[in-house]
């Protein structure tokens, strides 16, 4: 599966871009991917991730990566590396260089002064709380700031004298002057400049006073010209804001904000924010826990970046709710490992089987293929011997209807081997089963059992030549669809105990020398990725489960 085989689902935005390029208003695209160095990337993102890069690709323009760093206190280098390294993970690349809102805090500054000398910006000594209290409410307008109407001159002054480091932190602002009754409270003078002596990443200490988000972003697209600048519904109100600072400025040019609806995924979380507070608070082992919707956990987990894209495609675009279950994301990266991983047996609930009629010399191995539709991915052979592990769950002494592996005096046969028949039954003093004592019937490899018919088949491994290995099998990270949509209670209470099973069983010895990161389908249990930063190879075997054969979410979420 590769997103080109797939073709691209028409959407608003296509149609928008298209028509554009077909009136001659733009002659090709840019669009930008604009996060902010707060936090890892997740599943979110993605989804404007492919939008983003996507369109410059399907319609040859380009897209910038833009970090929007105007929050000193809370970006770090740290996360501005792992975003560039997911994305470019992801299978895109950016435009040019790296580019940063501090890029351009001179510009931004100068039209800040330009503003103030057309009469459309102020310095205001208001309190922060004494500001909210003008501001307004949804149902009562706002009342101008006695220093609303400060001289021109005074402004630049106060301005300048802001910059120079002159006033404490939050005494004084920089606000549009726009309209303080407007219906549209993004409209009611909104506060363009703070002062906050801050360490900045890239600017370090030469500045203490920093844009907000609103009046950079516009002015970083023009300056970038971007064509298109597509963001999140929660923007949609900030949309006249955006139109009226380019408005006043004489920018290069007048980028188009259009927005979508935010993806949100059942079950788990897409606020960097949130899932900041399970690393902090050690609620999962890091932002590449494979549990998280980090594209690093992802990654970690098992998802390809095909998987992922393919997911983003499937999902769409609109201005409607956006809320998907994980059975879609679970399909992708079911359908991608389906046609291109090598198929091998693991046991990771073993039981031993101790095979009482085993002749050495006599008792034959088969040679099994690695995937029934790719005979170039070879074969191997499956050793068998006197005693194999099966998983214990094959067995029962007491079955419910249907059952067709082990019980006691039943056969199942073997995958890639014989029909077995479940002669006795091991038990410890405590009742538990930790041994069966069974037969093969010598006539069955590859060949069907005379006179019967054998339904089940299970997977097994010989006990002295399989490899020990350790299986991380993960459930959701959440026990409700919606752990941040209860007012009542924190997200954290949601946390699922069970969300993540360590276990210790066997694996081919196939496998013994697959890197980091290879990918496998242990028969029956699932896809499995060797954990990119605690395997070894030839060392200590570590598996992540990706995903189950089969989708266990449709039947839950009804
Ligand atoms: P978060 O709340 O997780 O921090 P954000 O929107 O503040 O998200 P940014 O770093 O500002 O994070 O996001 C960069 C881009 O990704 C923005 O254009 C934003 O609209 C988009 N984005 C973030 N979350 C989602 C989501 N859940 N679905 C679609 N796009 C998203
Ligand atoms: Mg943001």
């Amino acid at each position: 599966m590769s997103s080109s085989d797939n073709l691209p689902v028409p959407h608003f935005i296509r149609n928008i871009i298209e028509a554009d390029l077909a009136s001659g208003k733009h002659k090709s695209i840019v669009t930008r991917f604009p996060p902010e160095p707060n936090g890892y990337l997740h599943i979110g993102h993605a989804k404007s991730i492919c939008l983003n890069f996507g369109l410059a690709l399907d319609y040859r323009g380009s897209c910038n990566l833009r970090f929007d760093d105007t929050n000193p206190e809370k970006e770090s280098e740290e996360y501005a590396r792992s975003i560039q390294d997911d994305v470019r993970w992801l299978g895109f690349q950016w435009d040019g260089k790296v580019r940063w809102a501090s890029d351009y805090f001179g510009a931004l500054y100068d039209y800040a002064v330009e503003l103030i000398r057309q009469g459309k910006a102020y310095v205001d000594d208001l309190s922060p709380e004494e500001m909210r209290e003008y501001r307004g409410t949804l149902t009562a307008p706002g009342r101008d700031s006695p220093y609303r109407d400060r001289p021109v001159a005074a402004n630049l002054d106060l301005f300048a004298r802001m910059k120079a480091s002159e006033f404490p932190d939050g005494s004084k602002v920089l606000r549009a002057k726009i309209d303080m009754a407007s219906p549209n409270i993004n409209l009611r003078d909104p506060v363009i400049y703070r002062i906050k002596r801050a360490h900045h990443i890239r600017t370090g200490d030469k500045w203490c006073i920093y844009p907000m988000y609103d009046y950079t972003h516009c002015i970083s697209d023009a300056l970038e010209g971007v064509t298109h600048s597509l963001c999140t519904l929660e923007f949609e109100d900030h949309r006249p804001l955006y139109d009226w600072v380019l408005n006043q400025l004489p920018v290069p040019c007048h980028p188009q904000q259009i927005e979508f609806s935010r993806l949100e995924l059942q079950y788990t979380l897409t606020s960097k924010r949130k899932l900041n507070q399970l690393v902090a608070e050690k609620l999962v082992s890091g932002w590449d826990d494979p549990r998280m919707p980090t594209l690093t956990g992802m990654r970690r987990r098992g998802y390809t970046p095909e998987s992922i894209r393919e997911f983003a495609r499937r999902i769409g675009v609109s201005k409607s709710d956006n809320v998907v279950g994980m059975s879609v994301l679970e399909g992708c990266i079911r359908e991608d490992m389906e046609a291109c991983v090598p198929r091998v047996m693991a046991v990771i609930k073993p039981l031993k089987v101790v095979i009482t009629n085993f002749v050495e010399g006599k008792t034959q191995s088969r040679e099994a293929g690695f995937h029934p539709d790719r005979p170039e991915f070879g074969s191997r052979l499956v050793p068998f011997s006197g005693e194999i592990w099966i998983e214990a769950d094959d067995f029962s002494e007491t079955p419910p209807s249907g059952w067709q592996r082990l019980v006691p005096g039943g056969e199942a046969r073997l995958r890639y081997g014989y029909v077995v028949r479940c002669d006795e039954v091991v038990k410890d003093a405590a009742g538990k089963v930790v041994e069966l004592r069974c037969s093969i019937d010598p006539d069955t490899l590859g060949q069907k059992p005379q006179g019967r018919k054998v339904k089940g088949v299970i997977h097994w491994l010989s006990v002295e030549h399989a490899l020990a290995a350790e299986f991380r099998l993960y459930d959701r990270l959440f026990t409700v669809a919606k752990p941040d949509g209860d007012k009542a209670h924190d997200f954290r209470e949601f946390i699922n105990p069970e969300s993540l099973t360590v276990v210790q069983g066997w694996v081919e010895t196939a496998v013994n020398d697959a890197a980091p990161e290879t990918r496998y389908q242990f028969e029956r249990l699932g896809y499995f990725c060797a954990d990119r930063h605690d395997h070894q190879p030839g060392g200590k075997l570590v598996f992540n489960r990706t995903v189950t054969l089969k989708d266990s979410w449709a039947k839950e979420q009804g």
